[in-house]
């Protein structure tokens, strides 16, 4: 059963819920319709006896003209026993007579009457009686006429119980035949929206099979226009895919433009020292050699360690934990180490408005400054100026405060082209302007990254020759 599909299980679930169902309404509805058919029966029997009671009078031969035309008149006792013509004697199954005391049929039916001949009456209460298989249900009733030795009479009503009984059992049969035609066919049309309905489920299946088989990423599952579990569950599955799909591509694209960043100083370093140890050189030579030998190493360290650092915040396999810290703090103290740097006796200012708090991780917020202020460093002219300033963001008109918080870099260094402003924050892209200025073209991807992790916006101005300005919007913590 444990390996049976989902479709199995809820048809075969359904068609036992239906049968239990069935079987139990079937049964109930049977037993309560016997009841209320026996007492319905049992109720006309008294009815109509109770009925024929009116309907019987004893008259003395002196009342005798008065007799109405229709009427019976039967001798009794010196006078007459006077039956109405509206006597019911017998209607559908039921039967009534009259008797006098010894049991001897005066007038009317009994169906039985060779069966029970001189049976016993038993005052105004049901019995029944077994004839030959068949169940008679029989109602007795004295009647209180004043003859003149007072006998007593009796009406005796009988209805077949069997008989009555037949229809129901009638029914029955046609029951026991509609019901499980019923339950087959409800079952077809379960099994059928099952299908419907699980079909999205199928489709996973196939296509997460089609996807181990052939590491083919681009597959989907096509999902109708329902919204229901299964269609989510298949929504979810297909952006699953999508971003496994990006990741994977992102993975692809940043191996080989690693491949490709490290080839150039691997190369220069190989070319030089095969060309060196060709034959002996004077030591002006191995000394130059060795500059750049060395000068390329030193790249490679600096991409490799870029490129583990990007990758490390890239995979976040090292989980950052966010806080509220003060932003203000982090860039006047970040700010103060990189005047050490003072390279080309470059002059920075800071200008930081006080206690700005926002929720984000130190290590990365103090990457994101240090690349940003590096950058403006090392793009930047001889006695040139950087400015760093952080100010809570206002509204251009109202000047009310926003809940956002921008840092802005800006220095008078080469400045950036409009073309090559869409592609600084690509990992790898450098200018060609500043290829000759050590650098890996990662920082700014990196930057970019971080912003995004705080929820909030990186953008750059720049003109060539004049400087640039980047400005980082991220949101304080309410
Ligand atoms: P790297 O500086 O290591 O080359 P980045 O990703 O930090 O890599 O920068 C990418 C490119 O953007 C740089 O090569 C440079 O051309 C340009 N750039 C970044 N910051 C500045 C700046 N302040 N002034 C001029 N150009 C810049």
């Amino acid at each position: 059963m444990r390996n049976r599909s989902i479709k199995f299980k809820l048809a075969l679930l359904t068609f036992l819920m239906l049968l239990i169902a069935a079987a139990v309404s079937f049964l109930a509805v049977r037993y309560a319709s016997g009841v209320v058919l026996r007492s319905t029966i049992r109720n006309y029997l008294i009815g109509m006896v109770e009925e024929n009671t009116n309907k019987i009078a004893f008259i003395t031969k002196e009342a005798k003209p008065e007799i109405s035309i229709g009427n019976m008149y039967i001798e009794f006792e010196g006078g007459y026993l006077e039956i109405d013509d509206d006597f019911l004697d017998k209607i559908n199954d039921v039967s009534a007579a009259l008797y006098d005391d010894d049991g001897t049929m005066i007038y009317g039916e009994n169906t039985l009457e060779k069966y029970m001949e001189k049976t016993p009456f038993a005052a105004s209460k049901v019995w029944s009686i077994d004839v030959a298989g068949e169940v008679f249900d029989v109602y007795d009733r004295q009647l209180n006429l004043s003859t003149p030795t007072d006998s007593k009479l009796w009406i005796r009503g009988i209805v077949s119980r069997t008989n009555s009984t037949s229809q129901l059992n009638e029914i029955t049969r046609l029951s026991l035949f509609v019901i499980p035609i019923l339950i087959l066919l409800l079952i077809f049309i379960m099994y059928f929206i099952i299908d419907r309905l699980l079909s999205p489920l199928g489709n996973i299946e196939k296509t997460a099979e089609q996807i181990s088989e052939g590491y083919d990423l681009k597959r989907r599952i096509e999902v109708g226009k329902n919204n229901d579990e299964v269609s989510r569950l298949a929504k979810i599955f297909n952006g699953m895919l999508d971003r496994l799909e990006r990741a994977f591509n992102t993975e692809r694209q940043f191996t080989s433009d690693a491949s490709h960043e490290l080839r150039t100083p691997t190369s220069v370093i190989m070319t030089q020292a095969e060309y060196t140890l060709e034959k002996e050189r004077s030591v002006d030579e191995y000394i130059d050699a060795m500059k750049v030998i060395d000068k390329q190493s030193k790249r490679m360290n600096l991409l490799l360690g870029d490129m583990l650092d990007y990758t490390r915040m890239d995979q976040k396999s090292e989980r950052y934990e966010m806080e509220e810290l003060d932003i203000s703090r982090l860039v006047t103290e970040t700010s103060d180490h990189m005047t050490l740097v003072g390279e080309k006796n470059i002059h920075l200012t800071v200008d930081v408005e006080p206690w700005l708090k926002i929720n984000g991780n130190e290590v990365l917020l103090t990457r994101m400054i240090q690349n940003l202020i590096s950058n403006a460093y090392r793009y930047g002219v001889q006695d040139g100026n950087i400015k760093v300033a952080l100010k809570r963001v206002r509204d251009d008109e109202s000047d009310a405060p926003s809940n956002l918080v921008e840092l802005s870099i800006v220095d008078d260094g080469i400045g950036i082209s409009k073309e090559d402003q869409e592609k600084i924050f690509d990992r790898f892209y450098q200018s060609d302007a500043s290829r000759s200025i050590q650098g890996t073209g990662l920082g700014l991807s990196m930057v970019k990254k971080i912003v995004e992790l705080h929820h909030g916006e990186i953008q750059v101005e720049s003109e060539e020759k004049k400087g640039s300005t980047f400005r980082v919007r991220l949101p304080l913590c309410n």
